[in-house]
C-alpha cells in the first residue's frame, strides 16, 4: 500500500512524493472490508484509538452452503473486542486517507488526481516516472510501485513473466444500508462489535466464495469468482449475488436493505508460485502489484499484506539511499524484510493451497457432501433406526462421486498446506 511505503520512507527522513490517480487516497480502492491492524503496532502506537473503524470483528463464521442448506462454524470472542483487537471492518477510503495523513505529517508530499503513465529509465535503471501532468516527469532515486493488481509499472519493468488467468478472481460487492440497531439485532452483536461471514459453495460452481461483513450502518455482501470459469458460462456476478441474498441463511440478514454502492475489482490469488520478481534497479513492487494478496480459502487478506509489504519497501528504499546503492542488490533489504515477517512466510507456507482451494471438489463436491452428511445425521427418520456415521459417510461419498483416495489426497494436501 503506497501510503504505508510513503509513511515509512518519510519517517526515515527521505524526500517522498506519493502519487495517486484518484482525488484522494482510498478514492479508487475497494475491498470486502476486514482489515487486520496488528501490522501497524510498530508504526502507529495504539493505532486502534484513532483508526477509522466501522466495527471490531468479534464473531466469525465459516459457512458452507448449497441450494437451501447451510452449515456454519460460528466463533465468537470478547477478546477480539478489546485491545490489541484482531480484525476490524473499515471503509477503505477512510483507512487510506487516515494513513495518508500520517504520511503527510511525516513529511511526504501527496500529489492526487495524477496518473503515472510509465517509468523513466536510464541505462536500464528506473530513475522516475512519467505522469499525465503537463511537464509531468518525476525523477526519483527509488520508485515503489503499489499500483495494484496487473501493475503496469511492474510489467513495464519486465518483472512479470506472464499472467495465468486461472489465478485471478473478480470480487464483486454490494454495500447495503441498514440501521445500526437492525444490524445489531440480526447479527447478534452490540455497540462496535461486528461479524465476518466467509461462505463456500455460493458461487454456482465457479471457483470462489462469498462474504458478508457488518459495518456500522451497512452490510458488505459479495462474491469472489474465478475469472476464467466466470467467462466460460453465461451467468453474471450480480445474478450470483442476488442468489446469495436470497439464500435462506442470508436473506433474513439483509432483508429490506437499500443498495448503497456496487463495486468490483480483480484479485491476484496465485500466491507464492505466481508472484513477479519484487525488485529491480531503482524499483520495488509491493501489495497487489506484487500479487501479495493472501487468498487461501478461509483467509482473504490483502490489505495487511499491502501495508506490511509497503512498510518494508519504504524502509528498504530509505536504507538503500543511506548506503548510496539503489541497484537491485542495494534494495534487497526489501525481500529480506518480507521473508522474515508474515508477508512471504505466510505465502510460502500456503503456496500449495491455491490449487486445492480452487479445485472442483473443494468448491462444489465437498460443500454438498458435508451438507448431505449433516442432514442425514440430524434428520429423524422414524420408524427407521438411525444409521451409523460410517455408513452415512460411505453412502454420501458414493452419491457425491468422490473417491476415498481423492478425499485422502485432498486431506493430505490440506494438512500440508495449512498444517
Ligand atoms: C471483493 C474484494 C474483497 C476483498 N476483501 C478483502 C478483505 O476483506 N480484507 C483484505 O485484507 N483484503 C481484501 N481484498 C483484497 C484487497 O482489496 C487487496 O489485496 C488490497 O486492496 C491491495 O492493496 P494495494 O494498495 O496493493 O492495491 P489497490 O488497493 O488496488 O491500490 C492501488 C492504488 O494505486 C493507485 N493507482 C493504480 N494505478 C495508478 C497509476 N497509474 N497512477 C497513479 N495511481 C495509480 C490506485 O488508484 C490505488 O490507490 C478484497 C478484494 C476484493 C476485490
Amino acid at each position: 500500500m503506497a501510503v504505508a511505503a510513503a509513511l515509512c520512507a518519510a519517517r526515515a527522513g527521505r524526500s517522498v512524493v506519493l502519487v495517486e490517480r484518484g482525488p484522494f487516497p482510498g478514492s479508487k480502492n475497494m475491498f470486502g472490508g476486514v482489515v487486520y491492524g496488528r501490522i501497524l503496532d510498530g508504526l502507529i502506537p495504539r493505532w486502534w484509538e484513532e483508526m477509522p473503524i466501522q466495527r471490531w470483528v468479534t464473531r466469525r463464521q465459516t459457512m458452507v452452503v448449497d441450494a437451501d442448506r447451510s452449515l456454519s462454524i460460528d466463533y465468537r470472542t470478547g477478546a477480539w473486542g478489546r485491545p490489541p483487537y484482531n480484525g476490524a471492518t473499515v471503509y477503505r477510503p477512510d483507512l487510506d486517507a487516515w494513513l495518508a495523513e500520517h504520511a503527510v505529517a511525516a513529511g511526504a508530499q501527496l500529489v492526487c488526481s495524477t496518473t503515472v503513465l510509465g517509468l523513466i529509465r536510464e541505462d536500464g535503471r528506473v530513475v522516475g516516472v512519467r505522469t499525465d501532468r503537463p511537464e509531468g516527469e518525476l525523477r526519483a532515486q527509488v520508485v515503489i510501485a503499489c499500483d495494484g493488481v496487473h501493475s503496469f509499472l511492474a510489467k513495464e519493468a519486465g518483472l512479470y513473466d506472464g499472467f495465468d488467468p486461472h489465478y485471478f478472481t473478480v470480487g464483486v460487492k454490494e454495500t447495503l444500508s441498514l440501521p445500526s440497531d437492525v444490524i445489531d439485532e440480526r447479527f447478534g452483536v452490540r455497540g462496535r462489535d461486528g461479524v465476518d461471514i466467509e461462505i463456500l459453495g455460493c458461487t454456482g460452481g465457479i471457483p470462489g466464495g462469498g462474504f458478508v461483513y457488518t459495518n456500522r450502518e451497512s452490510v458488505a455482501l459479495g462474491v469472489v469468482l474465478g475469472t476464467q470459469a466466470l467467462a466460460a458460462q453465461d451467468r453474471r456476478p450480480e445474478e450470483l449475488i442476488a442468489e446469495l441474498k436470497a439464500h435462506p441463511a442470508i436473506a433474513p440478514l439483509v432483508e429490506g436493505a437499500t443498495l448503497q454502492e456496487f463495486s468490483a475489482h480483480v484479485i491476484p490469488e496465485g500466491g507464492f508460485r505466481h508472484m513477479p520478481d519484487l525488485v529491480t534497479d531503482g524499483l520495488l513492487v509491493a501489495g497487489d502489484a506484487a500479487a501479495l494478496c493472501l487468498a487461501a480459502g478461509i483467509w482473504l487478506e490483502g490489505v495487511n499484506f499491502a501495508i506490511g509489504s509497503g512498510m518494508a519497501a519504504g524502509q528498504a528504499a530509505a536504507e538503500a539511499l543511506r548506503l548510496d546503492d539503489v541497484t537491485a542488490a542495494g534494495l534487497s533489504g526489501y525481500r529480506r524484510r518480507i521473508e522474515t515477517n508474515f508477508v512471504l512466510a505466510d505465502h510460502r507456507k500456503l503456496a500449495g493451497v491455491a490449487d486445492l482451494i480452487l479445485s472442483e471438489r473443494v468448491q462444489t463436491a465437498y460443500p454438498r457432501l458435508v451438507a448431505n452428511i449433516v442432514e442425514r445425521i440430524f434428520t429423524v427418520d422414524n420408524p427407521n433406526p438411525k444409521p451409523g456415521f460410517n455408513r452415512i459417510v460411505r453412502d454420501e461419498l458414493r452419491r457425491a462421486g468422490v473417491r476415498t483416495r481423492d478425499l485422502a489426497r485432498d486431506a493430505l494436501e490440506g494438512l500440508k498446506g495449512f498444517g
